[in-house]
């Protein structure tokens, strides 16, 4: 770590009970203040998402209400939502991160930027909006849905950079090609959403849609999109260090992993007001990469998410990623990256179903099977079923899609 970014992290702890009713409740026990070394800041209770829905409806807010001009709220699928309060301080921080961003992808003032992510309570739509408009480039917010609209701005307007999910992207792409209106696109860069996807369909967006992906990375409790995104040197993320500390953690024990190993990532937040964060579990499986980059850039490495610590299944005693059914695919001739994942318990046995699409004739598909079945026992030690079905079968989504469904319980 920098020594700058300790004494960022030490002024931050050194008010932090005073400004923030949440961590004076959570830090009972523990003076902030007395942390002089990495070791002690180590030692710091992790804060999860459950503290943070506990504190609804603003008990995280670190300033007066009169200064928040802003919320927002994460997605959750289950329960009381969590609540983030902005200060304009930390609208104008989060403009200028993500800003940073679309500069790391080579996006300038010039670009017309189409954003297909969601406006409202969630940060997606408005962080690109946000980040485009800093920047000066042409901001077009379609928001989500309407797929014949959303094609027909993009050719109208001249859309060169599109912000989607990777699912939305797919399903802009595969309608492209389908329409055969590919030459009347002028995309050049495609900024996704960063849930973890696999080089199969990261290369399918790519080709189909003619342009150069960025994964940029961000979760609500922390600003929202825009706190990293990968150069165009490789594909592991810078992340913006003066703003945000990161820590890998070991998700079963807690404890901090050394440089270069995979873990769950645990941010820090070095300037935010409305709502600071310390040692925040991401959930987010991804490691930091040692080393400086290709590009020259002074700014450390997360890389490409490998999962969700949440994500994690075990079948017949072995941890299963959704990454691991990515690579097998990608080395699955004839299998394309779109899978569902089925786990259901039958006959007193865990029977793992896995669903693909492919693009190959009926009397080909028990081989293309045969091999993705090899391919996963070569990696898991472990067999499954594997059931190949047509291209567009399985679900496409503008949310980030679920694909792995565990039915044992
Ligand atoms: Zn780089």
């Amino acid at each position: 770590m920098k020594s700058e970014t300790f004494e960022q992290i030490k002024q931050v702890l050194a008010t932090i009970k005073e400004k923030s009713p949440f961590y004076a409740q959570k830090y009972q026990a523990f003076e902030p203040r007395d942390v002089k070394t990495l070791e002690d800041f180590q030692q710091l209770p992790l804060t999860t998402k459950d503290d943070l829905r506990d504190a609804y409806p603003l008990g995280l807010a670190a300033v007066p209400t009169c200064e928040i001009v802003r919320i927002h709220s994460s997605s959750g699928t289950t329960g009381t939502p969590v609540i983030i309060p902005y200060t304009a301080q930390d609208v104008h921080d989060w403009a200028f991160m993500f800003k940073r961003c679309y500069e790391m992808a080579g996006i300038t003032r010039d670009d017309r930027i189409h954003i297909t992510p969601g406006y409202g309570l969630w940060t997606a739509g408005i962080g690109f909006q946000l980040g485009a408009e800093m920047l000066g480039a042409m901001a077009i917010p379609m928001g989500p849905g309407n797929t014949d609209k959303q094609l027909q701005m993009m050719m109208d307007l001249g859309s060169t950079v599109i912000g989607a999910t990777s699912s939305y992207a797919l399903l802009l792409a595969e309608t492209i090609a389908q329409r055969g209106i590919g030459d009347k696109i002028k995309l050049r860069k495609g900024v996704i959403g960063s849930e973890r996807w696999g080089e199969k369909m990261r290369s399918r967006i790519a080709n189909e849609l003619g342009v150069d992906l960025h994964d940029i990375y961000g979760l609500t409790e922390i600003y929202g999109p825009g706190i990293g995104i990968n150069c165009e040197a490789e594909t592991a993320m810078h992340y913006w260090d003066d703003f945000l500390y990161f820590e890998i953690i070991d998700p079963a024990t807690g404890a901090v992993l050394p440089e270069g190993e995979s873990g769950e990532l645990v941010i820090t937040t070095l300037k935010k007001e409305g709502a600071p964060l310390i040692r925040y579990r991401t959930h987010d499986l991804t490691r930091i990469v040692p080393g400086t980059c290709a590009c020259g850039s002074p700014y450390p490495r997360i890389e490409t998410l490998i999962g969700r610590s949440d994500d994690m299944i075990k079948v017949k005693g072995i941890n299963i990623f959704p990454a691991h059914i990515e690579e097998a695919l990608a080395v699955t001739e004839g299998a394309s990256s779109e899978y569902q994942v089925m786990i259901d318990h039958l006959d007193g046995k865990d029977i793992m179903t896995v669903f693909f699409e492919t693009g190959s004739p009926e009397e080909h598909r028990p081989y293309i099977e045969l091999a993705l079945n090899q391919a996963i026992k070569d990696k898991l030690a472990l067999s499954v079923v594997p059931k190949a079905v047509n291209l567009g079968d399985l679900p496409r989504s503008e949310k980030k899609s679920k694909r792995i469904f565990d039915n044992r319980y």
